[in-house]
């Protein structure tokens, strides 16, 4: 009786482990896209260039190598006038609206500061880097000690910073752009409601870019310390800075990357800096991309 017993538990437990596994088992290209047709005819103009420039494609092929145990989709989507992303139950949103204010921000001149291509290519590949790592630490179940938000963020420009220097500087420059708005006033007013906002303020999150991408590369980025965009207070500790970020990528994300998908990745992925944008028709002032969860 008792070895019977024993025998039935064994087989539970057998059970209860392949299911287990067979719930978590991990695969890569999992990730699914989507152009939702806006309803807004305002909209279709940018619903437009992002379909033909296959920007979704672009963000998949980069994606694959991500072992996920579901699927997960990324859409770009009409939001009735809410310019914002967010994550949410395996899915990712991206609103044209918000893809369009990226769009009118665009300068329609190259200057000593940013390509209008990096102009657009930083801040949309930021907002999908950035929900893409909320996705995977849902996914992973992977621990924070610190704020989501900032994880995030360090998600996405960490990923940046991946790539070939030249590119790698061109997308970090395009990604701070994004927060020019605070950066040009050298006072900045905030109301102290919104420092209990769970991300960071738009100038902590500017700084926080350019400290990594110095503490990646002091030589490719010294400029910014050079120039004072980047204080020196806050430039010293940038490496460790940046060493703390790689050290929790390399154990929290790279067990979950395929490596023969990951190989198979280019370093040069961006159209040339001289590409010219199409240009937004209805440009009407540069405008602060701040409603991204
Ligand atoms: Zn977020």
């Amino acid at each position: 009786m008792r070895a019977v017993a024993y025998v039935v538990m064994l087989w539970c437990l057998a059970c209860a482990a392949g299911g287990a596994a067979a719930a978590q088992e991990m695969k890569p290209k999992q990730v699914d896209i989507q152009y939702v047709e806006p309803k807004d005819a305002a909209l279709r103009p940018v619903f437009e260039q992002i379909r033909k420039a296959r920007a979704l494609e672009k963000i998949q092929t980069l994606l694959a190598p991500l072992r996920l145990p579901r699927r997960l989709l990324i859409k770009t989507e009409g939001c009735d006038g809410v310019s914002n992303a967010w994550y949410e139950e395996d899915a990712i949103t991206v609103c044209y609206e918000y893809l369009d204010d990226i769009w009118k921000n665009v300068p329609a001149e190259q200057s000593a500061e940013i390509a209008p291509v990096d102009a657009l290519l930083g801040p949309l590949v930021d907002v999908f880097l950035h929900e893409v790592g909320h996705a995977v630490f849902d996914y992973w179940k992977t621990p924070l000690l610190g704020r989501e938000e900032d994880a995030a963020d360090q998600f996405s420009t960490f990923i940046m910073l991946q790539l070939g220097k030249d590119e790698a500087r061109r997308l970090i420059l395009g990604n701070a752009y994004q927060y020019k708005g605070d950066v040009r006033s050298p006072v900045v007013v905030q109301s102290m409601r919104k420092f209990s906002d769970v991300h960071g303020t738009p100038s902590q999150r500017y700084y926080n870019v350019l400290c990594l991408a110095y503490g990646a590369d002091p030589v490719l980025f010294g400029d910014f310390v050079a120039s004072g965009k980047l204080p020196k207070d806050r430039a010293e500790g940038c490496e460790f800075e940046y060493q703390q970020v790689a050290n929790a990528f390399e154990r929290l994300v790279v067990p979950n990357l395929d490596p023969e998908l990951r190989q198979e990745l280019h370093k040069t992925w961006l159209p040339p800096v001289d590409t010219q944008p199409a240009r937004r028709s209805d440009r009407a002032g540069w405008r602060r991309l701040l409603r991204r969860n």
